[in-house]
């Protein structure tokens, strides 16, 4: 499933900085070639926001766009603005959060598509359709039982008027978005599906923009005609138990500042929360939680290096952690010498369970400071 080795051969200062993430754009072609396959007939976007879940959105988009994808979405508007300069000019961008007061016109010569989850969002949007004497596209998007964006069903009568009277927007699709896609047992997937049903036909006509990664997975009920997946291109597990897992996309390998042996009794790391129960060798790595190494991983999980664990030991620092090198033979690790944080032998869904969290929240909190190759 991945084909990086434990070590990065890269020039040693540039390794110092901090640590290596390697981004796997192939990996990540193949795995939007495999969900773009799954919702054939209808078409696979790519969600973008984060900044490409954290893995630079201009090359992941590049690289997708390579892949033949034409549909980008991001969160917020100064995303869009970021990216549209970069993606080339046949592509979609939407943007998910809506239209905020005072964007529209900015929004409009961008040629950027906004998801519109209000009345108040549509009646901005079609006022910036006549004032630019424009058909202006849009995404109309429904509320279907997560309560966060969207029409609420109180506003579909109000919208239903509207559309009639607002020949100068030109709605691409009809959108809502699953809370429980990730578990294909949820009876709440279900019931948003029927939800949107009603709404489809209450609305006729429309295409639908329905499923997330997980839904890819759900079957052709829930894939609508563009399918939105984030995670799965990024080698995150769409839902639990796939029985082909998506290809990992990222792997990190964080670099090591100093090694020392301590005495038993020895206290390790901030409020000394381990302390050494006999003597020990231990590698202070330069990656801590402003690096996306996430405090719950303190006396948690592991790194490892040629296949051998090492336990994080001890708080994680902002900028650093304290891991267990007494299984390998002395002087096997060196000052530069780069260890696998998520590799060949830890996944990257593995850190995200150790840190009691979601692997969303591993990628979109690594941060900056690493040297990013590009494969
Ligand atoms: C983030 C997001 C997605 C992508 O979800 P994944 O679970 O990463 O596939 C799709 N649609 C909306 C509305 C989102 O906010």
């Amino acid at each position: 499933m991945h084909h990086q080795t434990s070590t990065v051969s890269l020039h040693p200062v540039a390794a110092a900085a901090t640590g290596v993430l390697t981004i796997d754009l192939g990996a990540l072609r193949r795995n939007y070639r495999r969900l773009s396959g799954m919702v054939s007939p209808a078409i696979a976007s790519a969600v973008v926001k984060a900044d490409g879940y954290g893995l630079g959105a201009v090359p992941v988009s590049n690289a997708l766009h390579d892949e033949g994808c034409r549909n980008f979405f991001v969160a917020h508007f100064s995303e869009a603005l970021a990216l549209r300069p970069a993606l080339p000019a046949d592509s979609r961008l939407f943007v998910l959060n809506g239209l905020l007061p005072g964007d529209d016109a900015l929004c409009a010569s961008l040629d950027i598509i906004p998801v519109l989850n209000s009345i108040d969002q549509f009646h901005q949007w079609a006022g910036a359709a006549r004032a630019l004497k424009r058909r202006l596209p849009a995404v109309l998007q429904f509320d279907t039982g997560m309560s966060r964006l969207g029409f609420p069903p109180e506003e579909q009568p109000a919208l239903s008027r509207a559309l009639t009277e607002t020949p100068e927007l030109e709605i691409l699709f009809l959108m809502s978005h699953l809370a429980s896609a990730d578990d294909a047992t949820s009876a709440q997937n279900e019931s948003q599906l029927e939800e949107m049903r009603s709404i489809l036909q209450a609305f006729p006509g429309y295409d639908l923009c329905f499923a997330n990664s997980g839904a890819v997975f759900l079957g052709a009920n829930y894939h609508g005609a563009l399918a939105r997946p984030g995670i799965a291109l990024y080698g995150g597990q769409p839902m639990a138990g796939l029985p082909e897992p998506m290809e990992a996309v990222v792997s990190l390998d964080v670099a090591v500042v100093q090694i020392r042996t301590v005495r038993a009794g020895a206290k390790i790391g901030y409020s000394g929360t381990h302390v050494a129960e006999r003597e020990m060798r231990l590698a202070t790595l330069a990656a801590g939680y402003a690096d996306g190494l996430l405090r719950s991983l303190s006396n948690q999980g592991a790194v490892y290096f040629q296949g051998v664990r090492l336990p994080i030991t001890g708080r994680v620092s902002m900028d650093s952690i304290i891991v267990d090198v007494s299984a390998l033979p002395e002087g096997m690790l060196g000052h530069g010498s780069l260890v696998e944080v998520i590799g060949p032998h830890q996944t990257l869904e593995d850190v995200a369970r150790d840190a009691g969290t979601i692997a969303y929240e591993i990628l979109t909190g690594l941060g900056q400071r690493y040297t990013r190759r590009y494969l």
